[in-house]
């Protein structure tokens, strides 16, 4: 298993314009064990990072039963702008899957 804390480099296999500022990409992680290794959950996002620019949570758009790994992005700032310039072949930094936790402390101490 991967250290999750820490990012790994993934590539851009194939992108699909969805509309005027939104695209779909296509990712292949680099490494072969994280490749083989790596999973997730519907709902999940991974924090997508251009370095020297920033970092983003992205949701995976994909299902975990797809051979793909999908993220499908709108252009909003820094890190989506520069995004929208990648061709395929690229590459961009990725972290382990997350989840946001929706629920309020309130909720999860049913106070
Ligand atoms: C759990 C989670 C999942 C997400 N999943 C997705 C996803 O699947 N796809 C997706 O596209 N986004 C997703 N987002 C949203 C995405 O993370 C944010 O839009 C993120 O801030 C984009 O990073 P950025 O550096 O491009 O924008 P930032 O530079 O962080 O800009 C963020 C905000 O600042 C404002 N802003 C920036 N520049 C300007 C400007 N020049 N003029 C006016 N306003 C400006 C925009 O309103 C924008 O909303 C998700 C967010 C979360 C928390």
């Amino acid at each position: 298993m991967y250290d999750k804390t820490v990012p790994f480099g993934a590539s851009i296999k194939w992108i699909k314009k969805e509309t005027r500022d939104t695209s779909t990409y296509a990712l292949r992680i680099l490494d072969r064990q994280i490749r083989k290794d790596y999973c997730f959950k519907p709902g999940q996002f991974n924090m997508l990072s251009i370095p020297g620019i920033g970092e983003a949570a992205i949701s995976i758009s994909s299902s975990p039963a797809d051979h793909d790994l999908l993220h499908t992005v709108r252009v909003a700032g820094d890190v989506t702008t520069a995004l929208s310039t990648f061709l395929p072949e690229m590459s961009w930094g990725c972290a382990a899957p997350s989840a946001m936790d929706g629920r309020s402390k309130k909720q999860k101490t049913g106070t």
